[in-house]
């Protein structure tokens, strides 16, 4: 769904604009794929163009060409809020709501003066953008950002640099290509991605074998902490702070570990609950294989969204409590649960 036209950005953008690109929090490496991406992109021409992440992101995603100009709102607040006051147009990459930017830079997004641009996958996105490119069929925002450039008709300034982030982010949100939102067409926009310089081997050893080896330990945790609720064909693991401080545990050491649960036979949902004692909440995450909505289930019990089979939430009860709620509310799905 595009509202606007995609002509009018094109005029937009002829002549040299104030842009900034911002991620939703705690961004993921669709969301510093995509924003890097547009940012090479941009970039090339005379714009003066700025990313501006909500938060810090995991290591894993530092290697990322352009990862020096990320500013990050949470630590350089005034320079950013500057930024955003002069911007003349603000793209917002993979997320649907302007609070998932972070309850002020939401805010100062919602306040400034710039049109806004959405490009995101994500279900039920709110109206807050002059021009909305929202397509929940989509793999990535990446996969959508490669789209945003053809619709521009300038495929051909899709440099190693462009390529390199959008390959990343295509790479991680559909799990090295194995999710259900893999389409052929993901495989086609991927094939022209390395012709135009993304180096597959290159950006798979840099995401995923560059691993701690505490990292490494704190997994070896999860997997004896995971229990399975065959009855519901559910799986859940749970990490406390006592044992994310044992293992040194750093920002993104505990990325994928949901989907080990769901690589157990039989089971079609899955979840990890890790409690943040800074934020005094529970993060939750959960993937489903099938029709089973894990962005209804986290919208209705907690607080959170997502996908049909990847969304995140938290809560404010305990570690204990948590699960004992997850446990309490499963068998109101058990007809879904047990197809
Ligand atoms: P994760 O479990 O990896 O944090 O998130 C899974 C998916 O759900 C991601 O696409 C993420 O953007 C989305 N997501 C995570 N937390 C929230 C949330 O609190 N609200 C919404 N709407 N989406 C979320
Ligand atoms: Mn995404």
């Amino acid at each position: 769904m595009i509202l606007g036209q995609i002509s009018d950005i094109k005029q937009i953008l002829n002549s040299p604009k104030d842009i900034v690109i911002v991620p939703h929090r705690n961004p993921d490496g669709d969301a510093m794929g995509s924003s890097l991406g547009l940012y090479h992109f941009l970039n090339q021409n005379e714009h003066n163009v700025d990313v501006i992440a909500p938060n810090d992101y995991p290591e894993f995603l530092k290697w990322l060409p352009g990862n020096d100009v990320v500013l990050k709102y949470e630590e350089q607040m005034s320079i950013c809020q500057e930024k955003i006051d002069r911007a003349d147009l603000i793209f917002t990459l993979d997320f649907n709501a302007l609070h998932r930017a972070g309850d002020e830079l939401g805010k100062a997004i919602e306040t400034s003066k710039a049109d806004k641009i959405m490009i995101d996958h994500h279900q039920q996105p709110d109206d807050y953008a002059a021009f909305t490119y929202s397509d929940v069929s989509m793999s990535s925002t990446c996969e959508m950002v490669y789209n945003f450039i053809e619709m521009l008709d300038q495929l051909d300034k899709i440099t190693p640099e462009v390529a390199t982030c959008l390959y990343t982010g295509i790479m991680t949100d559909t799990g090295s290509f194995r999710f259900q939102s893999t389409t052929s067409r993901t495989h086609r926009v991927t094939a022209d991605l390395m012709d135009k310089g993304a180096v597959n081997f290159q950006i798979h050893n840099a995401v995923y074998d560059t691993n701690s080896y505490s990292r490494l330990q704190l997994l070896g945790r999860a997997m004896q902490n995971l229990k399975v609720l065959p009855e519901y064909k559910t799986a859940y693991i749970t990490l406390s702070q006592e044992e994310l401080d044992t293992f040194q545990f750093k920002k993104g050491d505990t990325e994928g570990f949901v989907n080990y649960g769901l690589s157990l036979k039989d089971v079609i949902f899955a979840a990890i609950f890790i409690e943040n004692q800074q934020d005094a909440i529970i993060k939750v995450s959960l993937r489903s294989k099938g029709n089973f909505s894990v962005n209804e289930f986290s919208r209705a019990h907690f607080n959170g969204g997502g996908h049909t089979n990847a969304a995140g939430g938290r809560s404010h009860l305990t570690l204990k409590e948590t699960v004992d709620k997850f446990i309490s509310i499963l068998p109101h799905y058990k007809a879904q649960l047990s197809q």
